[in-house]
């Protein structure tokens, strides 16, 4: 694979103080104890890359972005972070002006977390919001209400943010139009330049699951009325939507993420992270323990390949570049998809050009379907490496 394109490093931080109800993400309740020794894990496998060698068929690429992900990193603490940072910066080639986003949750942000991750370099702030409506946000479990979303923005901007990203969540149980309306309201003034938006899942191994038939979700029609509210206000605000579940003002968009539906390579270190590098993909278990024993991640086979290329592109609102296409795997997308995308996807819900295929923002609602029918088109693949 030739590659000196910059990659992603993703870093997973398990922890987080409760179990929300609906989370299926890999985390457990986080002990002092415990966060120091995993801190411990990740710096050795950092100076290391021990566990990850066998993957790497050549020397690392430089970084180009940078995100702690988790459960909770502003649980994890700024002094911890700021140690992993000044660990990246020592060990690892990193490109200049690297994006270096760190999730939080408002209930665990204050000053001195957030002044630590700046002074250290991280330069995107990602705070769970998921609804301003504090019935919305206690029923999924969340502990902090819409007023402490609005310190810890504060906080973040006094610290010198100025990337900021909230998480909004639709379908959530009771949600209306007219409360979904207030949480748009919330994060138009809050100044954040990105918006995150996600469909509750109900996932099985939650707490939701259990619950799932006494749970007042919104129905369907619902749930599609919210979509189209929340595509259309972001819209008026100036957002684009970028990305199936990712709206951005201009300039704002999430570098690591676009790199990841460009299909682009990215190292993943921590319990439950993935990888894709040279054209492998690989994953540390969910198992905290498992990591501090310092287990080797799991081999996942090839990535890269023409299905996931498709599936990746179009999730994005500039969608599947047929020269790009043919530039990553010498050949031409086959007659049958153009078939198929002509005569079996309701033209309301693709734009086809002669350069490109990519989803209106009603096909983006019936992602799983179109995909489907795509896909079918295409002639089934063996094996494929970049
Ligand atoms: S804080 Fe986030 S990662 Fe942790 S349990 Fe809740 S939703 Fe999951």
């Amino acid at each position: 694979m030739k590659t000196a394109e910059p990659i992603g490093l993703y870093i997973h931080i398990p922890f987080c103080r409760s179990k929300c109800p609906y989370c299926d993400f890999y985390s457990s309740v986080g002990k002092e104890e415990v966060m120091d020794h995993y801190l411990a894990a990740l710096v050795n496998e950092m100076q290391t890359l021990r566990r990850v060698s066998p993957f790497l068929k050549g020397p690392l690429p430089p970084i180009g972005t940078i995100y702690f992900g988790g459960g909770t990193p502003s649980l994890f603490g700024g002094k911890r972070i700021a140690c992993l940072l000044d660990t990246i910066a020592s060990r690892f080639s990193v490109t200049e002006n690297p994006e270096i986003t760190v999730e939080a949750n408002p209930s665990s942000t204050d000053a001195a977390f957030l002044s630590a991750i700046h002074s250290a370099g991280a330069n995107r702030l990602s705070l769970g919001l998921q609804s301003a409506v504090d019935t919305e946000r206690k029923a999924l479990g969340r502990q902090s209400g819409a007023k402490e979303t609005s310190q810890a923005i504060e906080k973040a901007i006094q610290a010198g943010f100025s990337r900021l990203s909230l998480d909004l969540m639709i379908g959530i149980p009771k949600q209306t139009p007219e409360s979904l309306a207030k949480s748009l309201s919330f994060c138009l003034s809050s100044g954040a330049g990105h918006i995150s938006a996600y469909l509750l899942q109900i996932e099985e191994g939650t707490v939701f699951y259990k619950r799932r038939n006494t749970l007042s979700l919104p129905e369907e029609d619902t749930q599609c009325q919210l979509y189209f509210q929340l595509c259309e206000t972001l819209r008026d605000a100036g957002f684009c939507h970028y990305e199936i579940s990712n709206f951005a003002k201009p300039n704002e968009e999430s570098r690591h993420n676009l790199n990841y539906w460009r299909c682009g390579s990215y190292l993943g270190l921590g319990a439950a992270a993935h990888s894709f590098l040279f054209g492998r993909r690989f994953y540390f278990p969910r198992d905290i323990q498992s990591f501090l024993d310092g287990h080797v991640p799991v081999d996942d086979g090839d990535g890269g390949t023409k299905e996931e290329f498709i599936l990746l592109s179009l999730r994005t609102k500039n969608g599947l570049d047929f020269a790009d296409y043919q530039a990553r795997f010498h050949e031409k997308l086959p007659q049958a998809f153009f078939m198929a995308a002509k005569n079996k996807i309701p033209p309301a819900c693709i734009h086809l050009t002669e350069q490109s295929l990519s989803l209106t923002e009603k096909g983006f609602l019936l992602e799983n379907e179109i995909l489907a029918e795509l896909l079918s088109a295409m002639p089934e693949e063996k094996s494929f490496h970049i």
